[in-house]
Formats: C-alpha cells, sequence, structure tokens
C-alpha cells in the first residue's frame, strides 16, 4: 500500500529546503541547531494500515537523516552514550551522518552493534539512548530528543538497500568449534563475534527459520523478514553454520554437543518462550490464547495469509488483549489486522506505567484499538458450547509504588462490569524454558528458571558453557540480548585463545 500520513518525496522535499538555508554542518550555530524541526518518518495512513501487514513506519530519507543529524549537539559528556546499552558512540556515528558520510557514521555504530536495522526498529529509545538527550532534556519533552534510532535505522537501510553492507572480516582459522543454542539475538552477536574471532561456529535453532522473538513474535508490519534475512545472510557470509529443526536438549544434550561432538564452547541463548497466564476462571476456554502463540500462528506458521494454512489463526470479531508491554501491542495491532473490528486493551495501571515502547501504544491507538486503563479480566465467560463470549472487568485505582518503582494498581471494590468479546489474547510477560536447565545435570538456575551466570563473562556453573539474553535475564530487550551475547563471545574467545 502506498497512502501515506506525508509521503518521503515530499518529507524529502522540506528537509532538502532545510539543508538549502543551512548548507554547511560545521558552521552552524548551536542556537540554529536547536531549532531544527525534528524530523519524523514517512509512516502510512493508519486506516489503511490496520489492514495489512506492510511495516508502518519508512526509514528517514536521506536528506531528512542528514537534518536530524545536525539536531546533535555534540555534548562532551554525551549523555546519551551511558543510555544505549552496548555504548554506541552515538555523537561520533551523528557527526559522521550530519556531513552525509552515511559509510563513516555505519561504520561507528557497528563498532559496537551488529543489528543497527533491528534496533533502530525496535529499541526502547525513549527509555534509553533518547532519555537523557540534552536537546529533549532543554525543550522538557523526550519525544523532541534527537531520533537517535532513527538515523541509525536509517544508515543500516541505507547501506543493505544500496548493498553497501559487507560482512565483517573474520581473523584467521583456529580450528576452535563454538556451538550456539538459539538464533535470537544473543546467539547471532554471540555467534558473530566468535566467529570474527577465527573460530568455526555452528547455532542450533529449534524451530524452522531463524531470528528468535525477531521472526516469530515481532510482527513484519514493525520489523520485515527481510531486515532479519540480511542480518542472517551476513552471517553465512562469514561462515557461520545453521540447524534447524534441532533442539538442544532433545534432539540432542548440550553436553554431548562439547563431550562428543568436539565442540569447545557453548553459548545458550534459548530466549524466555514460556508464556504466563493469568489463572483467572475461563482461560481454558476455546478462543483464549497466549500472546505467543498467537503471533507464533500469525508470523511464522504462515497464519497471516488466511485459511490457506494448516494452522489458521483464530477469526476473531471482538478481541481482548490482557497487558501493557510490547507483546501486548503487537497482539492488538495483529488482531486488528485479522479482521477484529474491536480491539481493547485492558491494562491494570495508568497510559505512563506501560511498559510497552511509547511509539507502538500511539500507532495501536491511531489504528483504532481502544485502551482501558486501570482495568483488568477477573474473569473470562464462556457460552454453552465452551467458547469465549466476554469477560468481568475489574477497575482499579493507582497505589504506592511497587519493587519495580511503578505505582501498583489496587483493585476498586465492587466496581466491575461485563465486556462482550470472542477472543482473549493474554500477554501478561514469559519466563524461561525450563528444557535445558531440565536436561543439562549442573546448569545452575535461579527460581525464576534463569540460568545463573558470572557477571561480565556470563560463563555459567558448567566450564565451557556461557549463556545470555532472555534466559538469564528473564524477558528484556533486542539490545540487552545482543550485548549479552557479545559479552559471552568475549569470554569465550580469551578462554579459546589460551589454548
Ligand atoms: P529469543 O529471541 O527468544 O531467541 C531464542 C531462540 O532460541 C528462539 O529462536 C528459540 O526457538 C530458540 N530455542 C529455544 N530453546 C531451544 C533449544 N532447546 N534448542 C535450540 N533452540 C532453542 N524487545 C525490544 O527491544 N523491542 C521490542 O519492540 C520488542 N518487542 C517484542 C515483541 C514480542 C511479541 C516479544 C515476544 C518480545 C519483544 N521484545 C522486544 C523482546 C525481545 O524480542 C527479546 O528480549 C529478545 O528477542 C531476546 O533475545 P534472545 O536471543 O535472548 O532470545
Ligand atoms: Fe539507542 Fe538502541 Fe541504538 Fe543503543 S542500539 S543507540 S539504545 S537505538
Ligand atoms: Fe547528541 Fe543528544 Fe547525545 Fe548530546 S545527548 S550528543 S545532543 S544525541
Amino acid at each position: 500500500m502506498t497512502s501515506y500520513i506525508h509521503s518521503p518525496e515530499e518529507l524529502e522535499l522540506a528537509a532538502r529546503g532545510l539543508l538549502d538555508k543551512h548548507p554547511n554542518n560545521a558552521d552552524l550555530p548551536m542556537k540554529e541547531r536547536m531549532q531544527l524541526p525534528k524530523q519524523y518518518p514517512p509512516t502510512l495512513d493508519p486506516v489503511e494500515r490496520a489492514t495489512c501487514q506492510d511495516e508502518v513506519e519508512k526509514s528517514l530519507t536521506p536528506a531528512q537523516a542528514v537534518m536530524e543529524a545536525r539536531r546533535c549537539l555534540q555534548c562532551k559528556n554525551h549523555p546519551c552514550v551511558s543510555g544505549c546499552p552496548v555504548n554506541i558512540d552515538i555523537p561520533e556515528f551523528m557527526h559522521h551522518a550530519a556531513e552525509g558520510d552515511f559509510e563513516g557514521a555505519l561504520a561507528a555504530i557497528r563498532k559496537s552493534s551488529l543489528l543497527p536495522a533491528i534496533c533502530g526498529r525496535v529499541c526502547p529509545q525513549e527509555r534509553q539512548c533518547q532519555r537523557n538527550c540534552t536537546v529533549g532534556k532543554s525543550k522538557k519533552d523526550v519525544f523532541q530528543a534527537v531520533g537517535i534510532g532513527k538515523v541509525e535505522r536509517f544508515l543500516a537501510d541505507w547501506a543493505r538497500e544500496s548493498g553497501k553492507s559487507k560482512a565483517p572480516e573474520t581473523a584467521p582459522e583456529t580450528g576452535k568449534r563454538v556451538a550456539v543454542v538459539g538464533s535470537g539475538p544473543a546467539g547471532l552477536a554471540c555467534a558473530a563475534d566468535c566467529r570474527r574471532a577465527g573460530h568455526k561456529v555452528t547455532i542450533f535453532e529449534a524451530l524452522h527459520k531463524l531470528g528468535g522473538v525477531m521472526r516469530y513474535g515481532i510482527p513484519e508490519f514493525r520489523l520485515p523478514n527481510k531486515v532479519i534475512d540480511a542480518e542472517l545472510e551476513n552471517l553465512a557470509a562469514m561462515g557461520v553454520e545453521f540447524r534447524t529443526n534441532f533442539v538442544v536438549g532433545r534432539t540432542r544434550p548440550l553436553l554431548d554437543l562439547l563431550e562428543k561432538d568436539g565442540f569447545d564452547a557453548a553459548f545458550v541463548g534459548t530466549g524466555a518462550g514460556l508464556p504466563l497466564f493469568t489463572n483467572i476462571p475461563g482461560e481454558g476456554l476455546v478462543g483464549v490464547f497466549a500472546a505467543n502463540e498467537y503471533l507464533t500462528r500469525a508470523n511464522l506458521m504462515g497464519g497471516i495469509a488466511g485459511d490457506a494454512v494448516d494452522t489458521p489463526v483464530f477469526p476473531s470479531k471482538k478481541a481482548i488483549v490482557l497487558g501493557g508491554g510490547n507483546v501486548a501491542m503487537d497482539a492488538c495491532r495483529m488482531a486488528k489486522r485479522l479482521g477484529a473490528e474491536q480491539v481493547y486493551v485492558l491494562y491494570r495501571r495508568g497510559r505512563e506505567e506501560m511498559p510497552a515502547r511509547a511509539e507502538e501504544v500511539a500507532h495501536a491507538m491511531e489504528e483504532g484499538v481502544e485502551f482501558r486503563f486501570l482495568e483488568n479480566a477477573i474473569e473470562i465467560l464462556g457460552d454453552d458450547k465452551g467458547r469465549v463470549r466476554g469477560a468481568v472487568v475489574q477497575r482499579y485505582q493507582l497505589g504506592e509504588p511497587d519493587a519495580s518503582g511503578r505505582r501498583s494498581p489496587v483493585p476498586i471494590e465492587g466496581d466491575t462490569y461485563e465486556i462482550e468479546a470472542d477472543m482473549v489474547v493474554v500477554a501478561i510477560g514469559n519466563g524461561s524454558n525450563p528444557l535445558i536447565t531440565a536436561t543439562t545435570p549442573g546448569l545452575e538456575a535461579n527460581r525464576r528458571g534463569n540460568i545463573v551466570v558470572e557477571e561480565g563473562t556470563n560463563k555459567t556453573s558448567i566450564d565451557g558453557v556461557y549463556a545470555g539474553g532472555d534466559i538469564v535475564l528473564g524477558a528484556a530487550t533486542v539490545i540487552l540480548a545482543m550485548g549479552e551475547g557479545k559479552r559471552a563471545a568475549k569470554a569465550i574467545n580469551a578462554k579459546l585463545a589460551e589454548g
């Protein structure tokens, strides 16, 4: 589809007009830099986009990317860098981008991040790099901060689309072998850095497709598969091998990889794919889904193609989504796209407390999803055939802050009502899959089932076995998982260099 709120051509033209007024980046005075308007990417029309899987937000145009980078003040203390979990040198890449040197800018990013096209799209920037940006602070509005993620994404997309995306060079072969379990961002980052050091790397993935949550969880309209494929092609070009449909712990025990198959080290990046449920009455009714199952059916099993597949998505006209994180946002927006006329998000706290990326919440609202804050289902109601017909909803007020620092929801006694629906999607969080810990004697896990690792090296209780990402942190973010994979790779490379 091609209907935009503002088209790329229109935005490029406006940004070029600004560039003509300020042709020289180096001479641009601070005061004028501060007044440059924030650049917003071309975004699809909300009514039309809610009926298809097309990516909602496109890349900034080239002139927009230069203009946005020129909004950066090159702060000496660069507070943005400490907000990025992998400490990308943001002023350096912004400086190159502001000069129109896109290759130099991308090279600066790639020193710290393997996945800029992905992180630029999905990082919760308003809580990370952009949170402390001086520009946002001085305008007292975090959303006016320099669009670090948008420029980062532009650079990665530009390189991919102009054929300038190169696989990193690898050191001469060492003869050592590393097994990576799981192909999410933690596994991919670990694999890339171990391969760079010259080790042979094999990624073992339980599913038939690679990419972890980036593939089966985050929908195409937010993160297109072609972007993930490009990153995987880079790894393949480096010589990383992939084994799909291989469930470590079932197809082969983890320790056999080390003790019988000749691997010198292993990294476990198996994520947090086990959905949590609410345990309210009615959760067993037909039409109740864990968000992970719902999204996997849609994204990975071909559900978005309609009834032509063996595992179609449940056809809903009135859907309720429980939760307030990114998973809930993906589920509610997917339900709209798959034909639901009314979609309600029930969240026990207020909008301020929602953990989802602000942009996803805004996009869901634009697409017609109805948010009911300070409300939650306390019972799912069924008809005489055992199918969902609605829910009993409890209203809440906010009380004192809890351990997470957010004000806790307190039920208002007796304040309940019934809502009609034919589907309920539960998106209240995910826990770790117990398979590897259950089948690997001596692998220490905490009471939540997360693998315990040594700080700084991500080494587990078993010599030669490392772990990182959601399986260690609990459900977290792409960039944190990637950072963990890189940290483990550094420790693996140091250990293998010892001989
Ligand atoms: P995963 O991405 O979960 O990958 C783990 C991989 O290991 C999977 O492919 C799995 O199949 C495989 N595996 C599991 N067990 C085995 C086994 N025994 N043998 C072999 N392979 C195995 N984060 C953000 O930063 N921004 C977002 O907008 C965002 N949105 C999200 C939306 C959804 C719907 C979900 C579910 C998560 C979202 N996240 C988001 C969180 C983010 O995707 C995760 O934190 C991140 O993917 C974790 O990376 P990982 O590598 O640890 O694990
Ligand atoms: Fe910001 Fe994420 Fe990029 Fe770091 S990786 S600079 S947090 S968008
Ligand atoms: Fe640029 Fe903002 Fe970082 Fe300052 S804090 S260097 S203005 S991105």
